[in-house]
């Protein structure tokens, strides 16, 4: 991709209205645009992360054999009625009324779930169900202050399961934490797997995936040996006390930011909706739900919370727009199409290169911006480098070396 044609250019006036870094450096460096307080779209850049992280997760979905479907975003007032969600999820939910009927758009999607199961399954021997999707979430945030981390439209994953047993939900659940585990180190985090609060549930019928960071709005308690974590919200202990459960490690405590949760809602739901199978023994019974959810776009902002500096944003190498950021620097119509070449060479080896080609732009300027995007890998062709060869140089390190195109795709 040429920088001169892309869609979505740096600025380099720090937006006002924006306090969080990662809307900062998201809109600084060309990745978002804000239409109002949290809504947001994805511009190229942007868009080409979260396709990433997009594709890590529906890799890992079908490892543990959950099917793509797409719900729509539009709900009647009916179907939140069955559960009496339309009344105790209120505050969330954007509910309105068009031609004397009442409408919801999406805030999470259980009941459109648990309807389709109930249409189009009847008999044990077809379940288990494991269906997911990528959509639009709204949530009616009244402090929508965290750029793209708490936003009233936002991307997210939500996989259902649906079973006949307790044991077959509880086995599937613990799957999905592990294959959540798995998502969130292939797009760059270190996430804790922690025991959350979950409304009207107890504890361990739920689990949030959190990320230590400073930007977070949660709390939470970890040990520093083992796997122990625990919302602060339900937290028994205290920081500084010895972990309950290894007696060796001593408990943290930490801001973090919840990229994903977990829940087992049991048969609450289908018992309301009357989503029920015939079993074995020819008797109808309610089936167990579990719903597990990944915020996509909030992945995205969690990663620029987390990896950044001075200069602007660190993809990890993963999820980053391109692979390599490649700058010519030089005047001379000979080193400009030097540089034109190795942009083809690089692309027709199957190098993801955003090319910055500009004319009039000092040398300055395009390192700067080249920072502040934060592509892993920045390649320059100037007068100085020499025919077929480029200077090396990755964001995070300060090295610099000159290496010939073989040697970077070889590299890359
Ligand atoms: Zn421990």
């Amino acid at each position: 991709m040429k920088y001169s044609q892309l869609f979505g250019k740096t600025q380099r006036q720090t937006p006002k209205d924006e306090t969080s870094v990662n809307a900062k450096l998201l809109i600084r460096a060309g990745f978002i645009d804000k239409l109002m307080a949290g809504s947001y779209s994805l511009l190229p850049l942007g868009f080409r992360v979260v396709g990433k992280i997009e594709q890590i997760i529906r890799e890992e979905m079908d490892k543990v054999g959950a099917q793509e479907i797409l719900m729509p975003l539009l709900h009647p007032k009916a179907i939140w009625n069955e559960t009496g969600r339309w009344e105790t999820a209120k505050e969330v939910m954007f509910q309105f009324k068009k031609d004397k009927k009442e409408f919801a758009l999406s805030f999470t999607h259980e009941e459109i779930l648990l309807d389709l199961v109930r249409k189009h399954v009847q008999t044990y021997h077809e379940f288990p169900l494991k269906l997911y999707h990528f959509s639009t979430k709204f949530r009616n945030e009244l402090r929508a202050k965290s750029g793209i981390l708490r936003a009233r439209e936002f991307l997210m994953k939500d996989l259902y399961s649906v079973h006949t047993a307790e044991k077959d939900l509880d086995k599937y659940y613990w799957e999905v934490a592990d294959s959540y585990l798995k998502v969130f180190k292939r797009v760059g985090l270190e996430a804790k797997i922690v025991e959350a609060a979950g409304g009207v549930f107890t504890r361990s019928h739920t689990h949030e995936f959190q990320v230590l960071s400073e930007a977070g709005e949660d709390t939470i308690y970890w040990c520093d040996s083992c796997d122990f974590a625990q919302n602060k919200e339900i937290a028994q202990g205290k920081s500084g006390e010895v972990c309950p459960k290894c007696k060796k490690g001593k408990i943290a405590e930490s801001k973090s930011i919840e990229v994903g949760n977990i829940f087992r809602f049991g048969t609450v739901y289908s018992e309301k909706m009357n989503v029920t199978y015939t079993d074995r023994d020819g008797k109808k019974k309610p089936a167990y739900l579990g719903s597990y959810g990944i915020g996509v776009t909030r992945l995205m902002g969690t990663l620029v919370e987390v990896s950044n500096d001075e200069k602007g944003i660190i993809w990890p190498e993963q999820v980053t727009p391109y692979q390599v950021h490649l700058l010519v620097i030089s005047d001379k119509s000979q080193v400009i199409s030097q540089a034109q070449e190795i942009y083809q060479k690089l692309q027709k080896a199957g190098i993801e290169v955003l090319f910055d080609d500009r004319k009039d732009v000092s040398a300055g300027e395009k390192f700067a911006d080249c920072d502040l995007i934060g592509i892993p890998v920045r390649l320059v062709v100037s007068d100085k480098t020499g025919k077929g060869k480029v200077e090396w140089k990755e964001r995070d390190k300060g090295k610099v070396e000159i290496l010939t195109i073989d040697e970077v795709i070889k590299r890359v």
